[in-house]
């Protein structure tokens, strides 16, 4: 599904400075989210990895975390910029979509690009079958 919403423009472009200000000396898979709330405050977020590998915490999480954080309304968009893997756009884990339907709910649009090309889903056709809120 694409969508004309005027602000994924804005969030891809914050997610990919997030991106740039990734904190991957590890993998070297840099990525970078941000996500648009029902205020329209946009909220990035930037991989961060750790010595301690499973300290790392994705890109999308810290954004999602942070609209609580400062208290920035209900996202509804979560877009991410990364390099593809195996080939195909880089989606959010299913730890992050958990969050995302958490705070966010069925409804929110993911935006996966890798810089170029650029796909959207509903949450709900990514995760329909996640534990939520009714
Ligand atoms: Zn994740």
């Amino acid at each position: 599904m694409q969508t004309e919403d005027p602000r994924v423009s804005d969030a891809l472009h914050d997610a990919a400075e997030a991106k740039n200000d990734a904190y991957a000396p590890y993998s070297g898979f840099k990525m970078g989210a941000a996500v648009v709330t029902d205020s329209n405050a946009v909220v990035k977020g930037s991989l961060v990895e750790n010595i301690s590998l499973g300290l790392a915490m994705c890109a999308e999480r810290v954004a999602l975390f942070s609209t609580v954080a400062n208290n920035s309304g209900k996202p509804e968009i979560l877009a991410l910029v990364s390099r593809r893997t195996d080939g195909q756009l880089t989606w959010p884990c299913g730890a992050c979509l958990q969050v995302a339907m958490e705070l966010g709910g069925a409804e929110l649009l993911v935006v996966a690009s890798d810089g170029k090309n650029t796909e959207t889903r509903q949450l709900k056709e990514l995760a329909a079958h996640l534990p939520h809120k009714k």
